[in-house]
């Protein structure tokens, strides 16, 4: 007798994430791990969208490497930094993904472009349906629409400056992560 095979797992929201203005305080081109900081709520929200099945993947236009203002070896110490303030706080990384270019590079990795959308579906082997893009940026709206996710912009970092126009677009606009992570709970509530 051979047993049927075993269901596949249901594949799992994602919930990608910008990380400057979203995850830790704003600083123009941050270039040290010690100028990294978690704003206000992103543990609790992280583990709120984890405990929900989520997978949270970080996508991050870093153009201060192609400008000369650190190296992808302080991106690598930032990002350890980054990953050990998230431990502490109970919460993995699915995936963190950066573009390392410049807008005169016409890369496909810089956001709004969809390239880190890209490296991450082939990481990690699985296309969600269900996708959330939050950010503090237009750049990361458009990313989000252009990936075909629900977008929401926070008005943490740049988000604070954003225009009535520019939050119009946006399928929500809140305070912070923590606010998102309400909202992106009882949309799944609905979907599932
Ligand atoms: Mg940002
Ligand atoms: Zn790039």
């Amino acid at each position: 007798m051979t047993s049927p095979p075993p269901p596949a797992p249901p594949v799992r929201p994602w919930v990608l994430l910008d990380r400057d203005g979203t995850l830790n305080r704003e600083v123009e081109y941050l270039a040290r791990p010690e100028q990294l900081d978690l704003l206000p709520g992103v543990g609790e929200a992280l583990r709120r969208l984890q405990a929900l099945g989520c997978r949270l993947i970080v996508v991050t236009n870093q153009s201060g490497i192609a400008r000369g203002y650190f190296t992808s070896d302080d991106l690598a110490a930032i990002h350890d930094r980054l990953r050990h303030l998230l431990a502490d706080e109970g919460v993995t990384l699915d995936g963190l993904f950066h573009c390392p270019h410049g807008p005169a590079d016409a890369c496909r990795c810089r956001k709004p472009g969809i390239g880190m959308f890209e490296q991450a579906v082939a990481a990690l082997e699985e296309s969600p349906t269900v996708r959330f893009m939050v950010g503090d940026r237009q750049s990361d709206l458009q990313f989000g629409r252009n990936i075909e996710a629900r977008t929401i912009l926070l008005r943490t970092g740049y988000g604070a400056s954003q225009t009535a126009e520019a939050e119009s677009r946006a399928d929500l606009v809140c305070d912070d992560l923590l606010a998102a992570s309400v909202w992106i709970a009882s949309a799944l509530a609905e979907t599932l």
